[in-house]
């Protein structure tokens, strides 16, 4: 039996089934494909008990045919440089699936995401100052966002870090996205993968024809869901699922095993459940399963990995009964999952695609940081006078007026989390269309091979128009 894959080899293969399909020049592939640079450093941390541990972290720039390069820092005792480099390639392609203009890139640091706030703060300020002295974080460099095992905290150290030692930098607080809203971040920003899977999702099950092919009917309306990981992704995503789409979560898998009601789950209840107990077990009304193995194997129409690389491989895969995988996170199912999966008519929806909506929403951050002003500053009230004297006009003509409560809705400018909403909802949309035309005009197997060639084709025009190749 031939060995299974390594998070990376398994996304180098789906890299390499799309280059396939491209006539582009050799290589010019193998650079759109090599990873630029990977920074592999370890430092020492005082403990709380007031002993030395070194730890090993790494930062991942896959590509710099644009700057600066964008990924998420991951925080896992378990982090390898095979693991930061595969992530870091994911961020390159996603980036130009969906139009973002960043290179790609990944942090890790090897250390216990649950460790004393003490502690960690430490190891994320030193990871930080390492960085800076390398030149590998800046905001027209490298910009981390958050990923398993860190969140707003963590990149509101970053910032204070990057801004003690570059405080002459005016543009300092893009050096990271995903900060806290008080802290120049944005709003939207922590549930934004979730919400981004969950309006990806939506289109593609609005296509009748393929809904057809899985003896489904379209939309999320009714859908029972299992989701694997009840993190940042999975819990927003479970939740738009539900309340917004109106899909029934039967299942959800976590680290120390799952929950199962064909009834469906409240989600804002087993959050509250699992914040109160520490586990999502024992949920009232629901059936402990054993493991998240055999959890995410459990009857459903849509199966939405995200936890961890690596959920589903050739050896699981079999006994997959979801119609649908919707990937939310990275690399949840390995390449060698594919050919089998395929053969059972499952469809799959490709981590580089659908959850592009944290990096979607982080380039809004940024930008929102560069230019020094909110989204809805200069438009919000120009947006309400404007409205007002349109309807106004509309009323005199009609020689009637709007009821004041329904002229106080009509006229309500746009917020801040307005924009980032429909922006983000356009981004997933008008990717969606590109990837379906390209997956279904060009005859490719599947939705990530298309994906895949998409960006590999952005990506090599972008280093041909920087005329590096002569
Ligand atoms: P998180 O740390 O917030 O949550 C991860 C959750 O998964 C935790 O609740 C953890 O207990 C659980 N978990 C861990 N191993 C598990 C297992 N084997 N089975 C079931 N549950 C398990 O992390 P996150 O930010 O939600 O990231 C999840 C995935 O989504 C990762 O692959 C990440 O790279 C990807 N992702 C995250 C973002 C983002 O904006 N946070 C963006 C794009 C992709």
């Amino acid at each position: 039996m031939s060995q299974p894959p390594t998070f990376l080899s398994s996304v180098m293969e789906q890299f390499d089934r799309a280059a396939d399909y491209s006539d582009l020049p050799s290589g010019l592939i193998d650079q759109v494909r090599s990873c630029n640079s990977v920074y592999h450093l370890r430092f020492p941390v005082e403990l709380e008990d007031g002993t030395i541990e070194v730890v090993e972290a790494y930062r991942a720039e896959h590509s710099h045919h644009r700057l600066p390069t964008k990924g998420g820092l991951r925080v896992s005792t378990e982090i390898t440089e095979d693991e930061v480099t595969a992530l870091a390639a994911l961020m390159t392609f996603k980036c130009a699936v969906v139009g973002v203009p960043f290179g790609g890139a990944k942090g890790g640091i090897c250390f216990d995401p649950n460790a004393p706030e003490a502690v960690r703060r430490r190891v994320i300020r030193r990871y930080t100052a390492e960085l800076i002295e390398k030149n590998f974080v800046g905001p027209g460099v490298d910009v981390p966002a958050p990923d398993y095992g860190t969140g707003e905290q963590e990149m509101a150290w970053i910032a204070d870090t990057y801004r003690a030692l570059r405080g002459a930098d005016l543009d300092a607080w893009g050096c990271v996205t995903g900060k806290p809203v008080t802290l120049h971040g944005i709003p939207g920003r922590i549930e934004a993968t979730g919400l981004g899977v969950y309006y990806g999702i939506s289109e593609v099950v609005a296509e009748t024809d393929e809904m057809e092919k899985l003896g489904l009917s379209p939309g999320t309306e009714g859908k029972r869901v299992i989701v694997q990981g009840l993190g940042n992704v999975g819990s927003h995503a479970a939740a738009c699922l539900q309340d917004e789409g109106g899909a029934i979560i039967v299942g959800v898998a976590e680290i120390d095993g799952g929950i199962y009601d064909p009834e469906g789950l409240d989600v804002a209840a087993l959050l509250a459940h699992r914040a109160e107990r520490g586990s999502i077990l024992d949920f009232p009304g629901a059936t402990n399963v054993p493991t998240w193995q055999d959890t995410i194997e459990m009857d459903c129409d849509i199966l939405v990995p995200a936890a961890v690389e690596g959920a589903i491989t050739a050896e699981n895969a079999p006994r997959i009964k979801a119609r649908i995988i919707a990937e939310a996170a990275n690399g949840p199912v390995y390449s060698d999952a594919e050919p089998i999966l395929a053969e059972m008519g499952t469809l799959l929806i490709p981590d580089v695609w659908l959850n592009a909506g944290g990096v979607t929403v982080s380039y809004f951050e940024w930008l929102k940081n560069l230019s020094h002003v909110s989204f809805d500053r200069m438009y919000k009230r120009y947006e309400e006078i404007s409205t007002r004297r349109q309807l106004e006009a509309t009323e005199r003509l009609a020689g009637s007026a709007f009821p004041p409560e329904e002229m106080q809705i009509l006229t309500r400018g746009p917020s801040e989390i307005d924009f980032v909403r429909s922006a983000l909802q356009e981004t997933m949309s008008e990717s969606y269309r590109q990837i379906y035309d390209t997956w279904k005009s060009r005859g490719l197997p599947d939705m990530r091979t298309a994906a895949f060639l998409i960006a590999i084709e952005r990506v090599a025009e972008n280093y041909l128009a920087l005329g590096i190749f002569p």
